[in-house]
């Protein structure tokens, strides 16, 4: 298979994409070819070093948001079948620690992340356990599904499980313009919460509020807890999520009203948060701290955000900011190390097309990938249709003198992942993002 490797640290220079054997599924195991595979930050971070996940090792291939087809299975698994169309939780417990036995799988203090600690999506197969694949419903596109895991699953844990958000209430999300944030949009206003994003610039304010802010404060300019105050009545909002740190967290703690709760689930401006006591506990604050998605939540997250098949309407629609061809990784981490991506920089293997692969494995079964984007049917028994992004065509490969694109996918619908092509062939393109359908 195509894959691509971090074999030492660096900068982008240093992914390669290269060769390996096809690796197969183990025990309680599923082989997925990858139709999608999301960029996050921590595939830039661990690329870098030394900053690495406990249990990170190189060569590494990186990868945690992953989209695609059943196309072998291990011994021993249960509940999903060849063809099965499927999107991965990448955080993947231990199993017999004293959390993992209590259906704590979050907390399981032995987990380990696929494309964080063991070999992620940037390839055209990965083997990943079969529990921790999500089917997908009829119609849901791949590259929608692979936006998902990380940044939606972090935005579920802390808003859903941790935050109980309620439909009468004020949110205010830090870091507009990040996939986190715009993922708690999308969340919050599903559950028909009130959503405030306080953002670096004016340019990503705008975004945000085009991505369904109801109102957007520039932390650099104003006065986040009066500005959230005056927004909500004088009162300030109900909840807070930070995913920034010590960089807003008084300003969060101050922005919420009384008996107010802030979750916090990231550390990008730094590890060590100071702030004043007294108001804390004289107001009645409530400090949340939030994970990885458990393998419940996470199922609960997909459910929510693609619905079960039904059709029920207004289907939750993640924005794309790029589409690559897996070859380009390099360039993919580029532009999220621009700091200019609106959304989810989403690589696609050349596993999407149709390719030869052996009928059997020793211990499980094997389908053809060719195979893999027909019609099928789930464990539900539900037909589960091929969508038209999984039959993706070819990415042109860029010339090896082209420059790194510097403009950004204007990806309107799955049917525009040739325009994405085109970016990646090094063609010019109009800024700004949009929104992939989910739908056939
Ligand atoms: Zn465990």
């Amino acid at each position: 298979m195509k894959a691509v490797v971090n074999t030492r640290h660096g900068g982008p220079e240093t992914l390669e994409y290269r060769d390996l054997a096809d690796p197969e599924p183990g025990p309680g195991e599923v082989l997925i070819a990858v139709r999608a595979a999301g960029v996050n930050r921590l595939d830039l971070l661990q690329r870098r070093g030394p900053g690495v996940l406990p249990g990170f090792s190189l060569p590494h291939i990186p990868g945690m948001d992953i989209s695609g087809d059943i196309v072998a299975t291990g011994p021993g698994v249960e509940g999903r079948r060849l063809g099965d169309r499927v999107v991965v939780n990448p955080a993947v417990a231990c199993g017999h620690c004293q959390e993992c036995r209590i259906g704590q799988d979050a907390y399981c203090a032995d987990v380990q992340i696929i494309g964080g600690n063991r070999p992620g999506g940037y390839a055209e197969l990965v083997a990943v356990p079969a529990t921790h694949t999500h089917v997908l419903p009829p119609g849901t596109a791949h590259i929608a599904a692979a936006a998902l895991p990380t940044a939606y699953g972090m935005a579920w844990q802390a808003l859903v499980v941790r935050g109980e958000l309620r439909a009468d209430e004020t949110v205010l999300v830090h870091g507009g313009g990040s996939g986190v944030s715009m993922a708690a949009v999308h969340i919050a206003r599903r559950i028909g919460a009130r959503v405030i994003v306080s953002s670096s610039t004016d340019e990503k304010s705008a975004h945000m509020a085009t991505v369904g802010a109801h109102a957007t404060i520039n932390n650099r300019r104003e006065d986040v807890a009066a500005r959230a105050r005056e927004l909500n009545h004088g009162v300030g909002v109900d909840l807070v999520l930070d995913h920034v740190g010590p960089a807003l967290f008084q300003a969060s703690l101050h922005s919420l009203r009384l008996r107010g709760r802030l979750v916090f689930c990231g550390d990008t401006s730094g590890t060590t948060a100071a702030f004043h006591l007294p108001h804390a506990f004289h107001c009645g604050i409530t400090l949340l701290g939030a994970g990885s998605c458990g393998y419940a939540d996470f199922g609960a997250m997909i459910d929510f955000c693609f619905g079960d098949g039904s059709g029920i309407e207004g289907e939750l629609e993640p924005i794309v900011d790029t589409l690559l061809p897996l070859s380009e990784a390099a360039v993919a981490h580029h532009r999220m190390e621009s700091g200019q991506t609106m959304g989810k920089v989403v690589l696609l293997p050349g596993a999407a097309l149709p390719r030869p692969v052996k009928q059997r494995t020793t211990q499980g079964s094997r389908a053809p990938q060719s195979d893999a984007a027909q019609s099928s049917k789930g464990p539900s028994g539900k037909a589960s249709a091929a969508h038209p992004a999984d039959q993706a065509p070819a990415p042109a490969p860029r010339p090896s003198s082209a420059k790194p694109r510097t403009g950004t996918a204007v990806v309107s619908s799955v049917s525009d992942v040739s325009t994405a092509s085109a970016v990646s062939a090094g063609s010019s393109v109009s800024a700004g993002s949009s929104r992939v359908s989910t739908r056939s």
